[in-house]
């Protein structure tokens, strides 16, 4: 089962060098979550050969434009491709009214059904749970309202030993073992121990997304363990001061934040325009973050599947 990270978009206010605004697609056994949704999402969408379709929840850290200016042009395409299913977006309170009055405006009635759920920028709550994952939001530390989500496959069953299985047994045995139960027959005796039968599921693995916020050590426990941590690096270290006033964060700061959570890999994102040259921004994470990458439009980041529950 896949779990591949898509960026779209990492650069931060103003599109520059051929950066885009923040946007991610998080895919997750078939399942597509978009990750805020900055001016020109849907193009990168569409440049990138992802499917408008396929995205049925839409996550929007805050209010800045470069981080939703895109999602009233993805919710009218939606509509034009006559889309039918609901869509659900979790984003942070005033979006309800700031769609409401665009459509409003527009005269446009959507085909389909916007399930908007405005959330608590103060909390670390579960805001989304379906088949593929659980989300949580917790509050960042920027200068308006803002979320970071963490995404985390749900647990996974029980991983058979085939050889083990005997011919006769059957379907419901099978899910039963899956289960974690022992088999039993209709007097109550064990016919198939489950410890004998079974290893332990595959893990499940997980993206933290925290995007603008300063350096805040409180992340960390919210963040712990994440295979993938995107996190903004808006300047490079000599500019520490320029991201202490504006609520961002340095290449430094988020590797500090990577290492200390013990995540598996971090991202870099949401570039100041002021850098054309991205190089610097990996080597110095690196030097306190190995495992450290640049966020590059176009790229899939994958976490494989082989590894077994510690
Ligand atoms: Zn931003
Ligand atoms: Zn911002």
């Amino acid at each position: 089962m896949a779990f591949q990270l898509k960026i779209l978009g990492s650069n931060s206010a103003i599109p520059a060098y051929g950066r885009n605004h923040s946007a991610q697609i998080l895919i997750v056994n078939g399942s597509h979550y978009l990750i805020d949704c900055g001016e020109g999402t849907q193009l990168q969408i569409a440049k990138y050969k992802g499917k408008l379709h396929k995205i049925d929840n839409i996550f929007i850290s805050h209010l800045h434009g470069d981080h939703y200016l895109g999602l009233l042009g993805l919710i009218s395409s939606m509509h034009l491709q006559s889309r039918t299913k609901d869509l659900n977006i979790y984003g942070p309170v005033g979006l309800q009214e700031i769609i409401t009055v665009q459509l409003k405006y527009s005269q446009t009635v959507l085909n389909y059904k916007v399930n908007l759920t405005e959330l608590d920028a103060n909390e670390h709550i579960k805001i989304h749970e379906d088949r593929n994952v659980t989300v949580h939001s917790f509050p960042l530390d920027h200068r308006i309202n803002c979320n970071g989500f963490f995404i985390k496959e749900k647990e996974k069953p029980l991983r058979l030993i085939k050889e083990k299985l005997p011919e006769e047994i059957s379907l419901s045995q099978i899910a039963d073992l899956k289960k974690g139960m022992d088999v039993v027959d209709e007097n109550g005796e064990v016919i198939y121990r489950n410890a004998e039968m079974t290893l332990p599921p595959k893990r499940s693995r997980s993206l933290a997304y925290c995007s603008d916020t300063k350096y805040d050590p409180d992340i960390v426990k919210y963040i712990a363990g994440a295979d993938l941590l995107y996190h903004e690096s808006t300047f490079l270290h000599e500019n520490e001061y320029w991201a202490e006033r504006t609520y961002h964060s340095t290449t430094k700061q988020a590797a500090s934040i990577a290492k200390e959570a013990k995540v598996g890999k971090l991202l870099l994102g949401h570039f100041s325009a002021r850098y054309k040259d991205l190089t610097p921004f990996q080597s110095e994470a690196q030097e306190i973050f190995k495992n450290s990458f640049l966020a590059t439009e176009g790229q899939t980041y994958e976490v494989e599947d082989g590894l077994t529950q510690q």
